[in-house]
């Protein structure tokens, strides 16, 4: 007999809702806990999951097994090619060991949602009781209303409920308990899956070796990893968050993402102690309690609960559905500039320069480019959320879905589609010495002052030509015209 934990996007022991509850359901049944993490190419095509992300958790899946072995809890591991075979294989193994019970947390995306249904039906017929937790957030989808009972659609009045919420219900943040160690007679009975080696990624998944030196040095994997840094932030950069937050340059966020959608980290640890932190210092009213670094960590709860709510965000159509008609221009060699970083916009040029390296973005420069595609380059939104998945290591569906909506528009409680940030602007006011440009953007090292943000224009442009970087690839003011005249023409037939 054994209990089972189907671990997914919560690759951590501790602080993991399911989990527990598998833990304590073995512990008093007397029976093992067996994990399962099934690898599964055909969603990894479907999610578009980065292979930096693939590598990600494949080597998180290394730490996780290891700190499991020690307590004598098998973690086995196997790659199933077809997503309609993942339940079956689970259920399946579940039956073999002896189980009964299986343990997951729920995703919210639709095509999860109904595949945990599914689930828990076939393991009604098969005798196997499934329980599928929340853990992901940190207030459930479904559980904040408006005054009126209807679902929030924009962030700031649902961030207050979520505040309330959380304030008047401290049990959300409480932790859970690491499972416990298995009875010794578990190391020899499963010793198979002990020694089972994890599988390799997917072939169209497996990083070329320097790139996946570079970004294990860069993304360290594992839940101890995720608490070092949780803790390095909270200690030295939190205080001045707020103030520093919106500058690239600065490295003052907390590059937490990627431990937040592997589930490395749960997000009420960081709330828990970004709370206790800010409690701590002078301000303790609630909205300073609430406010900076919290009240970001809330929008990755906010995009979720849209995801539950209105699901065909997760079908490629925009939340606001009265933007569905706009004439996109699908110009490939335009498009290729914009992935490659080659603009002729410095600002740009340097944020996907930062992503192709280090498969990470920082929050600014990825509403700048952004707007960038879907406003002065008027290309499909969505051609950018998908090579924004195909890159980053944090990809999560929600949070990009999300901002690409805000920033082309089209998205939940979004920017204003007559609101276009111009990206010479933007920089001079966000890389004000051009630091994070000459970073990236090394041709544009020897520019000096503020030529560094618009080298042709503001410049003479003579360095930047030698150095071989290349003209704006459109003027600023007549994509603004178009993109104006493109969007109320779209919301006219809409
Ligand atoms: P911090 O500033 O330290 O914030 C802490 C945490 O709060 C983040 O790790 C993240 O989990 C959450 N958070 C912060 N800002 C946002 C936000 N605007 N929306 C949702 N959650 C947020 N985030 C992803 O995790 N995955 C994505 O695929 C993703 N795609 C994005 C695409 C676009 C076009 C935009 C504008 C934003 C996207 N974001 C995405 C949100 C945000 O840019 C990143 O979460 C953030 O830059 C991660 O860096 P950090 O951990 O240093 O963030």
């Amino acid at each position: 007999d054994a209990v089972v934990h189907w671990f997914k996007r919560d690759l951590r022991q501790t602080n993991n809702r399911a989990l527990e509850r598998a833990s304590v359901k073995a512990k008093s049944q007397g029976v093992p806990l067996v994990c399962i993490f099934i690898i599964s190419p055909q969603d990894y095509q479907a999610h578009i999951t980065s292979a930096a992300r693939v590598d990600f958790e494949l080597r998180t899946l290394e730490v996780l097994k290891e700190d499991l072995k020690e307590k004598g809890i098998p973690l086995y591991v196997t790659t199933i090619e077809q997503r309609k075979d993942v339940l079956g294989h689970i259920l399946t193994k579940c039956a073999e060991w002896g189980a009964k019970h299986l343990f997951c947390n729920m995703e919210y995306e639709v095509d999860e949602l109904r595949r945990e249904a599914r689930l828990v039906k076939r393991g009604l017929e098969k005798g196997i009781a499934v329980e599928v937790l929340h853990d992901d957030v940190v207030v459930p989808p479904g559980i904040l209303r408006t005054g009126a009972g209807k679902h929030y659609s924009v962030y700031s009045p649902w961030f207050r409920a979520w505040t309330k919420y959380v304030h008047d219900h401290p049990h959300v943040l409480e932790p859970s308990e690491p499972p416990t160690r298995n009875p010794d007679s578990a190391v020899e009975r499963f010793r198979e899956i002990f020694s089972m080696p994890l599988p390799s990624a997917p072939p169209n998944k497996t990083l070329p070796d320097a790139q996946r030196d570079h970004l294990s040095h860069l993304w360290p994997a594992g839940e101890h990893e995720a608490m070092l840094r949780l803790e390095r932030f909270v200690e030295q950069k939190l205080g001045k968050y707020k103030e520093t937050r919106n500058f690239p340059a600065e490295n003052s966020t907390a590059m937490l993402s990627v431990h937040f959608s592997a589930g490395t980290l749960a997000a009420r640890t960081a709330v828990r102690m970004a709370l206790t932190a800010n409690k701590s210092s002078s301000s303790k009213d609630p909205p300073n309690l609430f406010g900076g670094w919290v009240s970001e960590l809330a929008w990755r709860d906010f995009y979720k609960h849209v995801l539950c709510h209105w699901p065909y965000v997760c079908m490629s159509k925009p939340f606001k559905y009265e933007y569905s008609d706009i004439r996109w221009d699908y110009h490939q060699e335009k498009f290729t500039r914009w992935c490659e970083g080659k603009t002729g916009f410095p600002i740009v040029d340097a944020a996907m320069r930062q992503l192709n390296s280090m498969a990470w973005m920082h929050n600014r420069c990825r509403m700048i480019v952004a707007s960038f595609l879907a406003k002065d380059l008027l290309i499909d939104w969505r051609l950018g959320e998908k090579y924004f998945m195909e890159r980053l290591i944090d990809g999560d569906f929600a949070s990009n879905n999300g901002g690409w909506g805000f920033s082309a528009s089209t998205g939940v409680d979004p920017q204003p589609y007559f609101r276009i940030f111009n990206p010479f602007l933007q920089s001079e006011k966000f890389d004000e010495r051009g630091e994070y440009i000459r970073k990236w953007v090394p041709k544009l090292a020897g520019v000096e002052g503020k030529a560094v943000h618009d080298p042709y224009g503001r410049g003479k442009g003579k360095e930047a030509e030698e150095a071989g970087y290349p003209r704006p690839m459109v003027e600023h003011k007549f994509g603004r015209e178009r993109a104006l005249e493109r969007y109320k023409e779209g919301l006219g037939r809409g």
